[in-house]
């Protein structure tokens, strides 16, 4: 059975080897299960520079100081430092809410 790309309507031709389909012009990958076509995402376009603090693991860990959230005007917030860009900046000084979870980065 022929099947086109979703999204220029090249016609897909069969990866050798594989049991994929491949679209010649944007590359897009499809796979052949049951009746529907599903594209399997490419795995390169996963966030990488995401600051990554989890919503519960490790925060209790972190030093708490007294300052405003922004959010919900909860007066206690978690700080943390961190390196941004370039070793010659200082760090960026990070907050985040106690109560709301809310984070944002000092200025100044
Ligand atoms: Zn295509
Ligand atoms: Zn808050």
């Amino acid at each position: 059975m022929m099947r086109f790309c979703e999204k220029d309507g090249m016609l897909l031709t069969v990866e050798k080897g594989k049991k994929s389909l491949v679209c010649r012009k944007c590359g897009r990958h499809y796979t052949t299960k049951g009746e529907k076509l599903k594209i399997s995402e490419s795995m390169h376009d996963t966030k990488k520079n995401v600051v990554v603090m989890g919503k519960d693991e490790g925060v209790a860990e972190l030093p708490v100081t007294k300052i405003m959230c922004p959010e919900c005007e909860n007066m206690e917030a978690y700080w943390w430092m961190q390196q941004t860009r370039s070793a010659d900046e200082p760090p960026t000084l990070f907050y985040k809410c106690k109560k709301c979870g809310y984070s944002w980065r000092s200025y100044g």
